[in-house]
């Protein structure tokens, strides 16, 4: 059992398995980074299941794979199906921008994959292509149908930004709504990376909004990053709201990067490299390793606009 310095139990990884991109979203990526990472720096599938089979046997239960954008990345379905083989109950999900997940659903679901969260940020063409830099909103939407069709359990997610998406906070609670799928409303996280203009909405303005149409109810808190609400027709959203005080309290997660970084928590810089451990068949210094990074996890983030993150989303995976 992975148990921190402040008796929350860790058991559940974010597995970056790649820091490529095919969007450029200006809370993100807005520019190519000017380097990518050497391909031999990437830990093979066959080493990050190495790992996660030792975090598996501490008690992980649930991994998102994320990125970057993996669906970029070859053979994702199967890295997915090692781990499920390995373990068929693992909760198994994956954060994807949607492109490419009409093309991949099904092989994904055959796989193991159990759940699919897909941002979508704006439901005009033009501002999804303004924020991802990219025509991108009728292969997302045809990635959410499929997703939906194959059968996954599907999440949105929609970074709210001031005078870009915040006038369709309404119109994408309806989407969601008629698709039958929570949609999470999340508070952009200043970073060093992301386009400068960029100024967040908190998520009690969310709320405000959505409350100039809809009646909801909060719901009790369960170990996940949102707050949800139940609408009155039962239909469930939820908000992220990482500036929140009570946000890190039941934080469960550590991450993993594509470069084989074990990060305790995104906001801060500090890592741990497990790649050399894992590539030398040293899977004790590998469990010490772990070991470290959960007793080193901080109690809290701090997203602030005026401290300002370096780290860069598209290498943790969000
Ligand atoms: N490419 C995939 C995607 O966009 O869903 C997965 C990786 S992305 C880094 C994971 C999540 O992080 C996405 O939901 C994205 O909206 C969110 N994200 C990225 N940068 C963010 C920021 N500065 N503030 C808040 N959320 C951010
Ligand atoms: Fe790519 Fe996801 Fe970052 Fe957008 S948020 S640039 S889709 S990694």
């Amino acid at each position: 059992m992975l148990i921190d310095s402040f008796n929350r139990t860790i058991d559940y990884i974010r597995v970056s398995v790649t820091s490529r991109c095919n969007f450029r979203c200006l809370y993100c990526m807005p520019n190519t980074p000017f380097e990518w990472i050497p391909h031999e720096n990437v830990m093979r599938y066959e080493e990050m299941f190495e790992f996660l089979k030792l975090a598996i046997d501490e008690g992980v239960k649930k991994i998102r794979i994320t990125g970057g954008e993996p669906l970029v990345r070859k053979d994702l379905d199967k890295f997915v199906k090692m781990l499920h083989d390995y373990k068929p109950e693992l909760d198994l999900a994956l954060t994807t921008n949607g492109y490419y997940l009409k093309k991949y659903a099904k092989k994904l679901k055959d796989a193991g994959l159990k759940r699919v969260n897909i941002s979508i940020d704006s439901l005009k063409s033009e501002v999804a292509e303004k924020i991802a830099q990219r025509d991108c909103l009728n292969n997302v939407l045809e990635g959410i149908d499929e997703a939906i069709k194959v059968g996954f359990q599907v999440k949105l997610n929609t970074v709210v930004m001031k005078g870009i998406n915040d006038n369709e906070i309404l119109d994408l609670l309806e989407f969601a709504k008629n698709k039958n799928v929570i949609i999470r409303f999340i508070e952009f996280m200043e970073n060093e990376r992301a386009y400068p203009g960029i100024k967040r909405v908190d998520s009690k303005e969310v709320l405000e909004k959505i409350k100039t149409k809809f009646s909801f109810k909060e719901l009790p808190k369960k170990n996940e990053a949102s707050k949800n609400f139940m609408l009155e027709d039962g239909n469930i959203f939820g908000i992220i709201e990482p500036h929140n005080e009570e946000f890190c309290k039941s934080c469960n997660r550590i991450r993993l990067t594509a470069e084989g970084y074990l990060i305790p928590c995104l906001f801060f810089t500090e890592s741990y490299n497990i790649k050399e451990a894992i590539r030398n068949g040293d899977i004790k210094k590998a469990a010490e390793i772990l070991k470290d990074v959960v007793k080193n996890k901080p109690e809290k983030n701090d997203w602030q606009e005026e401290k300002i993150s370096d780290r860069a989303f598209w290498e943790t995976g969000g």
